[in-house]
């Protein structure tokens, strides 16, 4: 059996996962390294007792993961929270980019009717996101953590 490897940091892949690959591996600093310098709760030292994975109920599935038993029982009363990839579908991700990309627009223009119209425009895309949580499209379903053999 592997070493323990919570959220695949060991691996070459990096942390591209981290919630669910939607931050890049610049927010896992804090998990992989202390403040003193020794490796956080992120590396782990100890044989892994099984491989597990993260699963939500629409089916998601995490990377495989082999972990020690501590971390097994940590991630599953701590870190297995709400799925990412039901959090963020495609259509909320195109959203929030566009969102983002007109409130750069707000911030550089001059021309109080085009900021207004622009902000019309956010508006706008702000009622799509809702209806996206409205259809249930965007869902906070919940990650369970099971062995796989
Ligand atoms: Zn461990
Ligand atoms: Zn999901």
């Amino acid at each position: 059996m592997a070493r323990c490897n919570p959220f695949g940091y060991a691996t070459d892949a990096g942390p591209k996962h981290l919630m669910g690959g939607l931050y890049g591996p610049e927010y896992a600093g804090k998990m992989t390294i202390n403040r003193d310098g020794v490796h956080g709760v992120a590396v782990c030292e100890e044989p892994a007792s099984g491989r597990f994975g993260l699963v939500c109920p629409a089916g998601h599935a995490g990377p495989v993961m082999p972990l020690c038993q501590r971390h097994a029982g940590m991630i599953m009363a701590r870190m297995a929270a709400t799925c990412t990839a039901c959090v963020w579908p495609p259509e909320a991700i195109a959203l929030n980019d566009a969102i983002d990309a007109i409130s750069g627009q707000i911030s550089r223009t001059w021309d109080l009717v085009a900021a207004g119209r622009l902000r019309d425009r956010a508006a706008d895309l702000g009622r799509q996101m809702d209806e996206l949580i409205g259809r249930g499209v965007i869902a906070r379903r919940p990650l369970r953590l099971v062995e796989i053999s």
